[in-house]
C-alpha cells in the first residue's frame, strides 16, 4: 500500500508506529497532514526571522495560532491551514522588508550569516 501520509504526533498513531493512508486515526486527511507539516516549517522560519529582528507581539500572536493549528484534533480543515500558511509566511516577509537578509547584524553589531528562508 502506497503511503499518502505520515503522522506519528499522538497516542492514537496506527498500529503505535504513525498513520500513513488516506486518513489518521483521528479522522486528519493526508491533505491536512501534509499542510500540518508546511506550517511547521513555515513556523520553523518565522521563529528563526523573528529571533534574528524584533519580534512583535502580533509575531508572537501569529506563532500561537499557528502551534495551536497543528495540535491534534484542533483544525483539519485544508483552506484555514492554508491560510494560516500564509499568514505566517506574510509575517516573516515583514521582517525580511524590514531588515535585508544580508544586513542582520549579530549582538556583536557585525553582519552575521542567514539562513532563513
Ligand atoms: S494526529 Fe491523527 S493522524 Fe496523527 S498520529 Fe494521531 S491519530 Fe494519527
Amino acid at each position: 500500500m502506497e503511503k499518502q501520509m505520515f503522522c506519528f504526533q499522538c497516542e492514537q498513531t496506527m498500529g503505535g508506529t504513525g498513520c500513513t493512508g488516506r486518513a489518521g486515526v483521528c479522522g486528519k486527511s493526508a491533505p491536512a497532514a501534509k499542510l500540518q507539516d508546511e506550517l511547521t516549517g513555515a513556523l520553523i522560519g518565522l521563529a528563526r526571522t523573528a529571533t534574528a529582528n524584533a519580534p512583535t507581539s502580533k509575531t508572537n500572536r501569529i506563532i500561537l495560532e499557528g502551534l495551536f493549528t497543528t495540535i491534534t484534533n484542533v483544525n483539519f480543515d485544508v483552506a484555514t491551514i492554508q491560510l494560516m500558511i500564509d499568514k505566517v509566511n506574510a509575517e516573516k516577509m515583514l521582517f525580511l522588508q524590514i531588515v535585508p537578509p544580508t544586513m542582520m547584524l549579530n549582538k556583536f553589531g557585525t553582519t552575521m550569516k542567514t539562513s532563513v528562508l
